[in-house]
């Protein structure tokens, strides 16, 4: 290939990957590498995370389209410090089109008040998969890879300090294990550039499994909100 045939794609590719970086929100290029390493460039999240979500409209990517009403895309503050990761839409959030609106969400709510966290204030909240399986099935291994991209956008968007994975779904696909939540609860993780704290799902809660449940659920929130307020107190 000629020259300025090779000059005209590169130029072709870059244009193309500055478009994708404009539609993510991204308003700054840092001009070096090393500029690049010491600071991200600036995004602003709430546009960033409405032009993820306004990407996903229509999604066929996986099987889930087929019966899914709505995409539950995420909801709550895209500056949060803490990021929710649970399974994915039930009946309710299927109707409403928004994650943990139901009745394992309104126990979510309560379970973060606990600690002191304000739902809207405090946290983002996600899914591993955006579109309800049938019947709450568990979300397969191609519906989990296919929606995967979509949940490192929310994170790498949001940039939270603590991740709080809900049941084995969650702790196992951002953990790449196949331990189960029993196991993996109880300590934290560092994850990408956060600290992550598996816990027990509040649908799992809403079962009545115990008391004892409940307690090691307080004791995993309690750890989150100490990591959050320490990294918080890093900021200042
Ligand atoms: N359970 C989940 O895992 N996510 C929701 O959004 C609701 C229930």
């Amino acid at each position: 290939m000629h020259d300025r045939e090779e000059l005209a794609d590169a130029l072709r590719d870059l244009a193309g990957a500055l478009r994708h970086h404009r539609d993510l929100g991204v308003t700054e290029v840092p001009l070096s590498a090393a500029a690049a390493a010491a600071a991200p460039p600036p995004i602003d999240a709430a546009k960033a995370l409405a032009a993820q979500e306004a990407a996903l409209q229509g999604c066929t990517l996986c099987k889930l389209c087929r019966s899914r009403t709505n995409i539950a895309f995420g909801s709550g503050n895209p500056r949060a410090g803490l990021l929710v990761v649970g399974e994915g839409p039930g009946e309710e959030e299927d109707r409403q089109g928004k994650p943990f609106v139901g009745r394992a969400g309104q126990l979510l709510t309560k379970m973060l008040e606990s600690v002191g966290f304000d739902r809207e204030r405090d946290a983002y909240i996600a899914n591993v998969v955006k579109c309800r399986p049938e019947r709450n099935r568990n979300p397969e291994p191609d519906e989990v890879a296919a929606c995967n991209p979509f949940l490192m956008a929310q994170l790498d968007t949001v940039r939270p300090g603590v991740i709080l994975a809900l049941g084995n779904f969650a702790a196992q696909t951002l953990l790449g294990t196949r331990e189960g939540i029993t196991k993996l609860r109880g300590r934290a993780y560092e994850y990408r550039s956060s600290i992550l704290v598996p816990t027990f799902h509040p649908a799992f809660l809403l079962r009545n499994p115990g008391p004892e449940y409940r307690r090691m659920a307080w004791d995993d929130l309690k750890l989150a909100k100490r990591e959050f307020d320490r990294l918080a107190a890093l900021k200042r």
